[in-house]
């Protein structure tokens, strides 16, 4: 199958364009100029359903939609392009709009280390067993995801987390025996040509490394172009790859993002599950809630047992972060607890691996355990799984409930106190 890219220039030539009016296109066009827009033919052609595509979840997920700009923002593209402005008038332009929108969600830029002297751009190192890898080859993606909160680093050069030597990650990795976990991402580390998987991981392989045990790939491939582990022309060599490595004892975890069942139903992606899951690797899977694409309790039940059956194990349920057209995704913290809830209620216990729902935010993941009443005093109980300090991890404490919460931020400590139990600690981890 051959790879179709399409993005802003060429989305006119999609054959599937003409079940949208002008108007709509237009809209695109707009949206599409401030968020990053890209697709390709197998999610045109085998995901999204043209017949009813203004509600169809691929397409949200895919396409730029009005809604997801602000109603001023939207205007002074629109009209920019109405005139046909300049291209410099439309980037400063549109370079203001995207710093309104929180390039740099939760701190990420503080999760990158200082070594000998360097700051170590490929890499972040958050929680304490395991480490994040930019491989530069890998910032990219088979198509980009509307609430994506990586978006600058596909829009803005200066947000860009990515670097280029094996030797670095090697010598990070010997300074850090801590480390059990190297998670590859990006982007979409499996956008790599085979060969530079081939390079990562024989450094990793050669360098004695008695700690590391799992090699993790972050990928939206499996949902985007399964034929990366099927019928691409290095897609066999891939599979040997992982063979490889797991005879020389790493365990290889495939992180898969699947957005909703849509996506799990066609014939290549259960073909490319079958062959990874072969070829031993281990496939979880994680997603945001997202009004507009899932945002049911219905959907996220069908999505692991169907994930379940094919063999995926299911591992996160996040809350959508606090960056890009937030709004239009949001879902508040009291429905995410009521979705996760009401799916996890329906499925057996070998689909209830999956935790959640849960925040990615500065201090760690923060789970929304649920909602009660302590000393008649309605609450949210919250949980770390994992924390910026490993210490945190597993301690339930207390925020005011609050029904309009979708993020951390807004939520106040319980019962009078002033500060969450780890504020102190986490001012000083700051200092
Ligand atoms: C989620 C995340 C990880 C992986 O955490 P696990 O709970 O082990 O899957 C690692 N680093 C960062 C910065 C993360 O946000
Ligand atoms: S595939 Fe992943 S990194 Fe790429 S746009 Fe989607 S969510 Fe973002």
């Amino acid at each position: 199958m051959e790879y179709k890219s399409y993005s802003l220039h060429n989305f006119r030539e999609i054959p599937q364009m003409r079940y949208l009016n002008e108007e709509q296109k237009f809209n695109i066009e707009v949206v599409g100029t401030v968020l990053p827009f890209k697709t390709n033919n197998y999610v045109l052609d085998e995901l999204i359903d043209w017949d009813n595509f203004e509600t169809d979840p691929s397409f949200i997920l895919n396409f730029p939609q009005k809604e997801m700009l602000d109603k001023s923002s939207y205007k002074i593209i629109a009209s920019l392009l109405e005139r046909n402005a300049s291209k410099k008038e439309v980037q400063d332009a549109v370079r203001k709009i995207r710093l309104g929108l929180n390039p740099n969600p939760a701190g990420q830029e503080s999760n990158v280390p200082v070594f000998e002297g360097q700051k170590l751009n490929g890499i972040q190192h958050k929680y304490r067993e395991i480490m994040l890898f930019f491989p530069t080859q890998g910032q990219t993606c088979h198509a980009y995801c509307t609430f994506c909160f990586r978006w600058p680093q596909f829009a803005l050069n200066e947000f860009k987390f990515a670097m280029k030597e094996a030797d670095t990650l090697v010598k990070y990795l010997k300074a850090h025996p801590e480390i059990t976990d190297v998670l590859f991402t990006g982007g979409d580390p499996a956008i790599m040509k085979t060969r530079f998987f081939e390079a990562y991981f024989e450094a990793l392989a050669n360098a004695d490394l008695p700690n590391l045990k799992n090699i993790r790939i972050g990928t939206k491939s499996l949902a985007y172009w399964p034929y990366r582990f099927t019928i691409d022309p290095d897609a066999d060599d891939l599979l040997r790859l992982f063979r490889k490595m797991k005879r020389k004892g790493f365990n290889i975890a495939l992180m898969a993002h699947f957005n909703h069942p849509g996506e799990l139903k066609t014939g290549a992606v259960k073909e490319a599950v079958g062959r990874l899951i072969s070829a031993g690797v281990q496939i979880r899977s994680q997603s945001p809630l997202l009004r507009h694409i899932n945002a049911n309790a219905d959907i996220w039940a069908e999505n692991w047992r169907e994930q379940v059956k094919l063999g995926i194990i299911p591992y996160y349920m996040f809350i959508a972060r606090d960056t890009g057209p937030r709004d239009y995704f949001a879902v508040t913290l009291n429905q995410a607890w009521h979705i996760f809830r009401n799916a996890y209620n329906q499925v057996s216990g070998i689909c209830r691996t999956v935790k959640g729902p849960s925040m990615s935010c500065h201090p760690g993941k923060i789970q929304v355990v649920g909602v009660t009443e302590v000393k008649g005093q309605k609450v949210f109980v919250l949980n770390f799984l994992q924390g910026r300090n490993p210490s945190w991890v597993g301690k339930p404490f207390f925020a005011k409930y609050n029904t309009d919460a979708v993020w951390i931020d807004d939520l106040e400590p319980a019962f009078g106190e002033t500060k969450f139990f780890f504020d102190e600690n986490y001012y000083v981890m700051q200092a």
